[in-house]
């Protein structure tokens, strides 16, 4: 049985990061695709608006939560999320059990070499990973379906899909059923970061909470983009309160 807290609409799960690394090794032994989503309030508040995108969400077999707003929202319904558990640090686990037991790792998305970058930085640090491929996330209908097939012939055990959200989670709600892998993970960003593009926060950032804070030093024009987390902390509290 999962535990979870409904913010909003979206069914987070209440689990810290050993357990969220437990769930992962559930799935690797498992037949079907699951799927894994890291929302954080940006997310939320275009989930109120998109009906799809929230369903997508609910369907998730895993839904951690991505940022501090959430685990102050969930405050606000008396379910506290026991803590954020970043997505970039469980795709970083997921890679490294994925080294250990041999699966092999495809990646979709991100501007063109960042996913081959990603790839060589990986088989640097882990000699003779297993990576099935690898493909850019710039492509029209006729390259999507090119795409599909070279993953359906590669046949990774785990597939990280970065186009940014929600497209990144509509993509693999789409094609789950046919990806043949174990675990299609939504990771946004932090593709680039594995590449070496971008840098994540420093520890302090992280620790206080601040990482946002952070991200809006270092890249200004995301400010409207987080003008979103304020207010998804104001739609949590009004949903709590009129429950
Ligand atoms: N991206 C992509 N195709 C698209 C849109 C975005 O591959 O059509 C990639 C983009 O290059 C970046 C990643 O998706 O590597 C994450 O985008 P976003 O800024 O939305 O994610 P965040 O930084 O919030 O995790």
């Amino acid at each position: 049985m999962r535990d979870t807290v409904e913010i909003v609409g979206i069914n987070i799960d209440k689990v810290t990061f050993e357990e969220a690394e437990d769930r992962l090794l559930d799935f690797l032994r498992q037949d079907e695709t699951k799927m894994i989503f890291t929302p954080n309030s940006e997310f939320l508040v275009d989930a109120v608006k998109d009906r799809d995108f929230s369903e997508i969400l609910n369907d998730g077999d895993l839904v951690i939560p991505d940022g501090i707003g959430l685990v102050i929202a969930s405050k606000f319904y008396g379910m506290p999320l026991k803590e954020k558990v970043a997505g970039c640090e469980l795709m970083t686990k997921l890679i490294e059990i994925a080294y250990s037991e041999k699966k092999s790792i495809y990646f979709l998305g991100g501007k063109e070499g960042v996913a081959e970058e990603a790839s060589q930085r990986l088989n640097d640090k882990y000699p003779g990973i297993k990576i099935a491929g690898f493909h850019n996330g710039y492509f029209d209908e006729e390259e999507e379906k090119n795409i599909i097939d070279d993953i359906i012939q590669k046949r990774p055990d785990i597939i990280f899909v970065a186009l940014g959200a929600p497209k990144q989670e509509k993509w693999i709600y789409n094609n789950r059923h046919r990806l043949g892998a174990k675990i299609a993970m939504g990771v946004g960003g932090s593709l680039d970061i594995l590449a070496g593009r971008s840098k994540r926060a420093p520890e302090f950032y992280q620790k206080t909470g601040l990482e946002w804070l952070y991200r809006l030093l270092k890249e200004p024009k995301r400010f409207f983009r987080m003008l979103k987390l304020p207010k998804f902390i104001a739609l949590a509290f009004y949903d709590a309160k009129t429950r």
